[in-house]
């Protein structure tokens, strides 16, 4: 007992902080080696990725994707009429949403009640950790603590008539308007989804930039294509931002000197992620943050620094993908588990895919990663515009640029805006990891007529301008 406050005391190998997926990810690959592993959760169980993350945005999309298909069936000859039931919509996302959690909680059910504690955790020393009262001594410990929807002040006026991406999937109807901050992935997917569900929506970018692409071309397609069909400033000018009778009113600059303004039910701010290390104390565990706050975790190892600290996830400020999460936590487990014995994991080659209309891929290094390392980068492209499959189906927009290596011919990585981008997407980066060339790359099969038709024109373009000796 100190000051009042009773202590109970936990002896572990490895304390886990956070059941989302790198935490679920890490609890099982320590699991592996040891049975003293504990899994510390704040909230409740089930993860961002099934509660309000990957899964419930992409049932959000599904719908979209029905009704914009329904409006468009005329093109084919096929007349349908379209109305939008938005308590059914939110129905289905919720319904479909509650089941993919419920397969998350049923798994964590199934660790054993020793092997967990609920409570928020912060570090109280190197390897020491105040759980809500309980002490846990942890010889490692890994941070899953994943990262919450950043909102900066100029938000705050806005009252209940601002929302975050968390907040969307709990929504029992749709609303009328919304103003969306933020071009990036969850804020274009979002939009556009609530867009063709028929909510009055305007997006509001900064610097002109479609995360996550990189090349230009790319984005100037994928900026065209989606201005084509919604309101989107990719580089708003905002000059004001209220409440007025409840309703949020904003003010941009249109043209130099022009101002409008328009009025909307909600304000939906996406303006990026940030990792949730704040409450951590992570100081007091001997952790050395870097600039803005984000914790310098080695990517191979996920340990920071010397310290028995690793990160995994959201947490880390590296790439806040699903998939990541999940390598990270398993790296970070095996690590925590042998500490000190600390090894490298493998890291897979990059792949990030936004379910919009056109999907946008990037797959191996990107435009400005492949260009920034090598200067004489080769590049190929095709426009899917004539492309056979796409045209077909009435989906032919967009354009893929392919990249490599002048010198070697190896395949460095691709961007692009197009149909089945999540697909072609993958074999990109299967590609770009079993470091094939272009030409081994052409030499693969492709079946007639399919979308993968365009890489291999992409592929062929890239081929001619290699130099003739890279051929052999
Ligand atoms: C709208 C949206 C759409 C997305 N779509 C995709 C997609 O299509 N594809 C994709 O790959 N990724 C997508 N992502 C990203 C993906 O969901 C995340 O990268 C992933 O879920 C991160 O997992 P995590 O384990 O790091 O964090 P989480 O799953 O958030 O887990 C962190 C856990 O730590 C707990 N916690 C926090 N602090 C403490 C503390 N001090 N003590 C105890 N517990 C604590 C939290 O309660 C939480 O349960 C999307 C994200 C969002 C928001």
């Amino acid at each position: 007992v100190s000051g009042g406050r009773s202590f109970q005391a936990r002896s572990v190998d490895v304390a886990v902080i956070g059941a989302g997926t790198a935490g679920l990810a890490a609890f099982r690959a320590a699991s592996a080696a040891t049975s003293r592993v504990l899994l510390i959760e704040g909230g409740a169980h089930g993860t961002t990725c099934a509660r309000v993350g990957c899964m419930p945005s992409k049932l959000l999309i599904a719908a979209a994707d029905a009704a914009h298909d329904a409006r468009h069936a005329a093109g084919f000859g096929v007349r349908a009429c379209v109305e939008i039931d938005g308590p059914a919509v939110m129905r289905r996302v919720r319904r479909e949403r509650d089941r993919f959690v419920g397969v998350v909680v049923a798994r964590v059910d199934g660790i054993s009640a020793d092997q967990k504690l609920s409570g928020r955790a912060r570090f109280l020393g190197p390897g020491v950790l105040d759980v809500e009262g309980t002490i846990v001594h942890a010889r490692a410990v890994v941070v899953a603590t994943g990262s919450s929807p950043r909102v900066p002040s100029m938000f705050s006026g806005l009252r209940d008539r601002m929302v975050v991406s968390d907040d969307v999937f709990d929504w029992t109807d749709l609303p009328d308007s919304m103003a969306i901050f933020g071009a990036g992935i969850i804020g274009i997917e979002l939009g556009q989804a609530l867009h063709r569900l028929g909510v009055r929506v305007r997006i509001f970018g900064r610097g002109g930039e479609i995360r996550p692409l990189t090349d230009p071309v790319v984005r100037a397609c994928a900026a065209r294509t989606l201005a084509a069909e919604m309101p989107v400033d990719l580089d708003a000018k905002l000059r004001g931002l209220r409440l007025i009778d409840e309703r949020v009113v904003v003010e941009w600059e249109a043209t130099p000197g022009e101002l409008r303004s328009e009025s909307f039910s909600y304000a939906l701010v996406a303006a990026g992620r940030r990792p949730n290390v704040g409450g951590l104390d992570p100081e007091r565990g001997g952790i050395v943050l870097g600039a803005g706050g984000v914790v310098l975790s080695d990517r191979t190892t996920t340990r920071v620094g010397t310290t028995n600290v690793f990160f995994a996830g959201d947490a880390s400020g590296d790439v806040a993908l699903l998939h990541e999460a999940n390598d990270e936590g398993t790296i970070a487990g095996e690590n925590a588990a042998r500490f000190p014995d600390v090894r490298p994991g493998a890291r897979r080659s990059p792949l990030a895919i936004v379910f919009t209309d056109p999907q946008l891929a990037v797959a191996g290094a990107g435009f400005l990663q492949a260009a920034a390392s090598r200067p004489d980068v080769i590049v190929g492209e095709v426009s899917f515009e004539d492309q056979g499959r796409s045209r077909m189906m009435g989906k032919n927009r967009g354009v893929a640029r392919l990249y490599a290596d002048r010198s070697s011919g190896r395949f460095l990585g691709a961007e692009m805006a197009g149909p089945r981008a999540e697909h072609i997407g993958h074999l990109l980066a299967w590609a770009h990891q079993q470091q094939l060339t272009i030409d081994q790359m052409i030499a693969m099969p492709f079946y007639h007529p399919v979308v993968e038709e365009g890489i291999r024109t992409a592929l062929q373009d890239a081929s001619a301008k290699l130099p003739i000796h890279v051929h052999r």
